[in-house]
Order: C-alpha cells, then structure tokens, then sequence
C-alpha cells in the first residue's frame, strides 16, 4: 500500500520530545503509514530503545496531530523486527543534533565522542546513563562542558 503524502507531511511535525529539532521519520522511528479502512490511520513505528519512555509521549503526539486534522480514529502499530538501529538516522538529522548539543550515535564510538561545544576529543564518560537511559553523559575535557551522547545500538 503506498503512503499517503499529506498524512506524512503531518506526521513530520511529530519530533522526538528529548531531541526536538529532528522528526520521528528522520530518526528512523516512523516506518509507515496506512489507510486500512475508511477513516482509520495506521501508523507503524520502531521504537529506539525498548522501554524508551519517549515512545509513549510520540504515541501519544501522533494520535493528537491526526485527531486535530481530521483522522479521528488512529492505531499505532509497534514494530520490533528489525529492529531499530541508530544508523538509521538521517545525516542531516544527525547534524542538527549535534547542534542542539546531543553527540549523535557514532559506529566507532570508542575513541572519537567529540565535544559539540568545541569539536575536542578530549572527552570523559560520566555516566553510562545521561538524561534519559537512552544517553551517557560526556565531559569535554577542554571547555568543562557536560553533554550527553546519544548511545550507538
Ligand atoms: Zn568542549
């Protein structure tokens, strides 16, 4: 079945609430949309971490965004198989992260967390857990600024 543009153009405003200045398409998490029936919207989504509480705030963002255009009635479908990869982000998306100040996912994240305030590598892990599970908190080592990486899985 193929997607209908108008129903993602709306779905576009939909961001993740911890980083938002990328769409949840952008993020790789909206992986489909579809009218089954008359007047029922199916949206699938991947989440990024399972037990991600975030999840539940775009579940929620979705089915208010199609309500107040029109699309009363809304499923969302969770799809778990593939599952999501942080190298699904788009690169542009990636870019925008890192200006909001959020190190996005890097394969070889082992030597090159990069600050996004000053670009040094001198960086430390602080904690396996930043903000929300989904992060580690980083310090650069040469501004003093705290940030958060979003973990590579
Ligand atoms: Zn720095």
């Amino acid at each position: 079945m193929s997607p209908v543009p108008s129903l993602w153009t709306l779905l576009d405003a939909v961001k993740d609430p911890e980083i938002p200045v990328v769409s949840i398409w952008e993020l790789g998490i909206l992986q489909d949309i579809c009218q089954p029936d008359e007047g029922v919207v199916r949206v699938k989504l991947t989440p990024t971490y399972s037990g991600c509480p975030a999840m539940d705030v775009i579940a929620e963002d979705i089915v208010r965004t199609l309500e107040c255009s029109g699309y009363p009635q809304v499923e969302i479908e969770r799809s778990l198989s593939p599952a999501w990869s942080s190298t699904w982000i788009l690169p542009n998306a990636r870019r925008r992260m890192r200006n909001f100040g959020i190190v996005p996912p890097v394969a070889d994240s082992a030597n090159s967390i990069a600050c996004p305030q000053c670009d040094s590598t001198e960086t430390l892990l602080v904690s396996e857990f930043g903000s929300t599970a989904c992060k580690a908190l980083y310090r650069c080592s040469s501004c003093g600024e705290p940030f958060d990486y979003f973990k590579p899985i």
